[in-house]
């Protein structure tokens, strides 16, 4: 890992300084209780019973109640342990997914365009709970191996050395066995995993477009790509359960064969005198002790592959700059006129791709209402979206008010544009939450105001629960034109000088269309507007009519001078007719 994500890594410890520290003394004191008990026991057998004290009786409950402190003192500790180092642990993972969340925010338009939805979750979700697994479990972890292994290894060498050599002989053969089993196991286990993040995608494909599946009766093959994706899971976890088994029961075995062969070498030990029975005893119980650290190593390097894993990914994230940020002198717009222009601009979405707009140059004086029209893809979206900055431009600028707009703060320049597409995007809530979204600190008044102005008032009305009808995931329970309706009332709340229509009505039904294109000429008042038109009859009051064609505009005039024209507009409009 570099050294700057490696200071990343630790740097999540910071504000949990205090609470690192009382955990690893908790796990430190859990240590040296595991090691302690042991050798209680052994105080019993061999100065108390085996050299017949006076007074054994008392003297072992005296150390009966010295092992119950201990062992109250263990559980409060080892409760320390399981329950503030996993709040430590989980308020990391809080942070870190706070910091990636603000910093989702913060990316723009390009890298939304390459990304997977699905996967930016991941990275929200699995990969912040499993940075936080290790960060609460690595440190207690290490410490508990480490002195768990050697401090028996140094009690017992102590004790007899023959009988710890033979023990710790053993050891290493197991260590291999239980990493190559456990190896195999985790790797079946994350592959499980990826599977079940496969399950998800299809489920989230399938149920958001359930009525497309339904419409098309397609609902048998969804199943068998599901039965499909869902019988892999099954595989992956057979292999995960078979490796599984050999690592528990091969631990297991292995521990229970220490035991026979402690039992059979410490007896004949006994039997030649080398060896006291305390001993013996001593050396049954450390045995038990002795496994732990293996498997808690194993443990924690799962968690580590897994949190590393996931850490590097999150940084990936973190380490993509948000395209766009605000110089330190950014203009802060005021009263803004909405004046428009633009000098020589190109602009491609990708080093790899053509140019969608080449050299082009326009002006919209402030107040006026512009018409844009072109054949499909020829770039009306794009050319609309630079103006708020959603891309950057190549080459040449966009002015608004004569101030290049990579001088103007970002959020104060998307503050003064409202945008109406055809596509509306609603958030899960009441109609009331939705329209406040144009601007969140309006009053009730307000948002009734922009609904009558959005000619939107008398359906909401008509609503069985008025303004707090819930409208389902992205308004499913309403009609398009009601939808659109809504997205207008947004931009009446919001009242911006500049305004962007994308094709807004063009998937309306003539009805619909009608009532939304009226609210849109209310809301077009005495505002800069530029309209993207489908369809032509829209626009023809329209004093000026852009006609973009590859690489930029082509014609530009009203509907008569550019029918007198018989160029691409002529053209376009007489196909219309003709439909
Ligand atoms: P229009 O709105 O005129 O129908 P667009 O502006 O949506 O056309 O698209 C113009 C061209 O840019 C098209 O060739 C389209 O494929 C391409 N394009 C649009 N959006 C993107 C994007 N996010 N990334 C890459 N290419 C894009
Ligand atoms: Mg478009």
């Amino acid at each position: 890992m570099q050294t700057s994500r490696l200071k990343k890594f630790f740097s999540y410890y910071k504000p949990y300084k205090a609470l690192l520290l009382a955990d690893l003394a908790c796990a430190l004191v859990v240590a040296a209780i595991t090691l302690t008990l042991p050798l209680c026991a052994r105080y019993i057998i061999h100065e108390i019973l085996e050299k017949n004290a006076v007074n054994a009786l008392n003297q072992i409950y005296a150390v009966g109640a010295l092992m119950v402190l201990l062992v109250i003192v263990y559980t409060l500790c080892n409760a320390f342990v399981d329950h503030q180092g996993h709040m430590m642990g989980t308020l990391m993972e809080r942070d870190m997914r706070n910091e990636l969340f603000e910093h989702y925010q913060k990316l723009s338009f390009g890298f939304y365009d390459e990304q997977k939805t699905g996967q930016l979750m991941n990275r929200m979700i699995n990969d912040t709970y499993n940075m936080g697994e290790l960060y609460h479990h690595a440190p207690e972890d290490i410490l508990l191996t480490l002195l768990k292994f050697f401090g028996t290894f140094f009690i017992l060498i102590t004790i007899n050395v023959p009988l710890t050599l033979i023990l710790f002989l053993f050891l290493p053969i197991m260590g291999v066995y239980a990493f190559y089993f456990n190896g195999k196991m985790n790797k079946a286990f994350r592959l499980s995993k990826d599977r079940i993040g496969d399950i998800n995608a299809q489920l989230e494909d399938t149920l958001s477009g359930i009525r497309v599946v339904k419409s098309f009766t397609n609902e048998e093959a969804e199943t068998e790509k599901f039965a499909y994706e869902n019988q892999r899971f099954v595989e992956s976890r057979r292999e995960g359960y078979k490796n599984e088994t050999y690592f528990y029961n091969g631990v297991l075995a292995f521990t229970q064969l220490f035991t026979v062969a402690i039992i059979v070498f410490g007896g004949a030990s006994i039997a030649k005198g080398s060896l006291g029975l305390a001993d013996l005893v001593t050396y049954l119980l450390y045995v038990g002790i002795l496994v732990e650290p293996i498997r808690t190593a194993l443990n924690f390097l799962r968690l580590y592959q897994e949190g590393i894993t996931g850490f590097n990914r999150f940084m990936e994230m973190l380490e993509f700059k948000p395209e766009m940020v605000d110089k330190k002198d950014a203009i802060q717009l005021a009263h803004v006129q909405g004046q428009i222009s633009f000098k020589k601009v190109s602009f491609k979405y990708k080093d790899d791709l053509d140019y969608v707009l080449k050299n082009c140059s326009l002006d919209i004086r402030a107040g006026d209402y512009v018409a844009l029209v072109g054949p499909s893809g020829v770039g009306k979206t794009t050319l609309c979206s630079l103006i708020p900055r959603f891309y950057e431009v190549n080459d040449g600028a966009i002015l608004l008010d004569g101030k290049d707009i990579r001088d103007i703060s970002l959020s104060s320049l998307r503050k003064n544009i409202g945008m109406v597409q055809q596509d509306v995007y609603l958030f899960a809530g009441t109609v009331a939450d939705n329209i406040r979204y144009g601007r969140l600190e309006a009053s009730q008044e307000e948002i009734i105001e922009a609904a009558k102005q959005a000619n939107a008032h008398e359906f909401i009305r008509a609503l069985r629960q008025g303004y707090d009808t819930d409208i389902g995931q992205r308004g499913v329970k309403l009609s398009g034109g009601q939808k659109q309706r809504i997205s207008i009332a947004r931009v009446f709340l919001k009242n911006p000088p500049i305004l962007i229509f994308d094709e807004a009505t063009s998937s309306l039904d003539n009805e619909s269309e009608k009532a939304v294109q009226d609210s849109l000429e209310k809301l077009a008042f005495k505002r800069t507007t530029l309209v993207i038109a489908h369809r032509l009859s829209t626009i023809r009051n329209a004093k000026r009519i852009i006609v973009l064609g590859n690489h930029g505009i082509v014609e530009e005039g009203s509907h008569d001078s550019l029918l007198a024209l018989k160029g691409t507009y002529a053209n376009l409009y007489n196909m219309q007719l003709r439909l």
